[in-house]
This record gives C-alpha cells, structure tokens and sequence, in this order.
C-alpha cells in the first residue's frame, strides 16, 4: 500500500474546479523520438480550468520532453496542442514561422534552474515581458509586478540581482516573473530539483498557494508528498506513455501497481 507518510488527498472544495468546462490544454498524440529512440508515444493529457496536476515516473520517462513540447520549446512527431480550444501547436510546425507567437504568453514556464536574467534586477526580470507584450503605462505595470513579488515573498528583494539571492529566493522570483503575465497555465519542469534541501519547502509552499487560488497547473516533480497533497490528478509516465492518470484517492488504492512501487521507492 502507498506509505501512510503521504498526506491526504486535499479536500475537492478547496477552490472551484471545474471539469464540466472545455480544456485549458488539449495535447492531442503527441509522438517524439530522439535518434530513432521513441521518447513520446502519442500521449493524450487535457487540462481543465483550475486542475492542478503532477507529472511523475522514472528519470528519462519524457516528463521534461512532454511540458518543453507544449510550450513549443521542442519540436514534436506527431500531434496537436490546443490551448483554450484552439490549435497552438502542431507537428512540422517550422520555428521561424510561429503564428503562435503572441499566444505565447498565455503559457507561463518555470524552469529547474531558474532561468533569470544575470544582469538584470529582479524587477527588471519581472518587467520585461510584459513591456514587450502589454500595451501598459510603466507605473501600472510597476505597481502589477510589485505586487506579484509580495504574493510570493520576495517584495523586500525588488531591487537586487539574481546573485544576491539564494535559489529558493530565485525560483520564486521566477514564479512572479510568469505570474506577471497572467498565463492561462503554469507548466513548472521540476522547478525543486536544483535547490539545497533547505530551500525545497519555501518553492513548494509558493506553488500550493497557487493552487488553492485556483491557477491552472501542470507540475513535473519528484516531491511526492507535495504532488499528491496539491494535486488534482497524478499522471504516472513510463517509457513515453502515461501509465496512470487518475485523483491521488483513486491511486492509493491501487495496491501492488507499479505506480505504488516508485512512489514508495521515492518518498521513503
Ligand atoms: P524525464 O523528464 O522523464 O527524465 P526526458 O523527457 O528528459 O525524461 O527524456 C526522455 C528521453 O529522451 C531520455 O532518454 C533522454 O535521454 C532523451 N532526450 C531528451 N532530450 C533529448 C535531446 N535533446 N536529444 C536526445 N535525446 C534526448
């Protein structure tokens, strides 16, 4: 059985889900090899409007592969990604020529390494996307990344560099920065792996409060106890498939499955 150290599952009322409403994300057999090796064996996922939902599964299962092609970061085979309903994303799409361009900014993406730009402020991080892709005076734009900093406690911090800030503190500067603009969903690609293991709790608390506010997430992680406490769905990969993809209550009662196997092997 799942070890009893994992957490209950969150209580269903704790924002509005909605799994009645058309999918935020749609990702429609999406295939991919890597010299001749299938990474991506025509995977199915749709994403409901405040779902959160954690990818698990073992090291080169093609968890990274899978979020970096819904943002368009790889090219994909095969397949289709929808956003909001319509097409954003199809195989043979040519990088130069992509009309998705401005949609972009409805995906927001954190990173296992932050991904920060060295020579600029935090603020200065934090506002340029947004001047490039919002028509909006300077202040107000100001004020709006001001206050994303606050949500996740890095207001007193505006005005240093990547540098000065420890890797928790970059990755939640990170968050705001895809907060400022206010992404549809947030796909985060293991966004804990690359901190001290005294930094993991101060990221991890940031995202669940995400979730309870209702943001859309798809998060790839190793942090079990984490996935299956803010979790709206755990989807299971295995060698480019997803193996399950069901609420943490149904999978704690799948005893014997493999599933159990590496989360247990994992959360010990
Ligand atoms: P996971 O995130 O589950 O660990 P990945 O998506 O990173 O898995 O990788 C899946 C497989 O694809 C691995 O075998 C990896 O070596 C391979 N792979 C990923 N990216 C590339 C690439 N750019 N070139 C060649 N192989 C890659």
């Amino acid at each position: 059985a799942l070890r009893t150290t994992l957490p209950p599952a969150s209580a269903p009322s704790r924002r509005s889900v909605q799994p009645s409403a058309k999918p935020i994300l749609e990702v429609n057999g999406m295939t991919k090899a890597f010299d001749g090796k299938c990474v991506l064996d025509g995977i199915h996922l749709a994403v409901h409007p405040g779902e959160v939902i954690s990818i698990i599964g073992p090291s080169g299962s093609g968890k990274t592969t899978l979020i970096r092609m819904i943002n368009g970061l790889e090219q994909m085979d095969k397949g289709e990604v929808f956003l909001s309903g319509r097409s954003f994303i199809h195989a043979g799409q040519p990088d130069y020529a992509l009309p998705w361009r401005t949609q972009i900014t409805k995906i927001g993406m954190v990173f296992q390494g932050f991904n920060l730009f060295p020579h600029k402020s935090v603020i200065d991080n934090l506002m340029l996307a947004p001047r490039l892709h919002f028509n909006e005076d300077p202040r107000t734009l100001r004020q709006h990344c001001l206050a994303m900093l606050d949500k996740v406690g890095m207001l007193e911090h505006a005005y240093k560099y990547p540098h000065q800030l420890s890797g928790g503190q970059q990755q939640r500067v990170a968050i705001a920065r895809t907060l400022v603009m206010k992404p549809s969903i947030i796909l985060f690609d293991e966004p804990t792996s690359a901190l001290d293991p005294e930094r993991v709790a101060e990221v991890l608390d940031v995202i669940a409060r995400l979730a309870q506010e209702g943001i859309t997430m798809l998060i790839v992680t190793h942090e079990m106890k984490f996935a299956f406490s803010v979790s709206d769905r755990v989807v299971f990969m295995e060698n480019g498939h997803i193996a399950v993809d069901a609420p943490p209550a149904e999978i704690r009662q799948m005893t014997g499955s493999r599933i159990h196997a590496f989360v247990n092997d994992i959360a010990m």
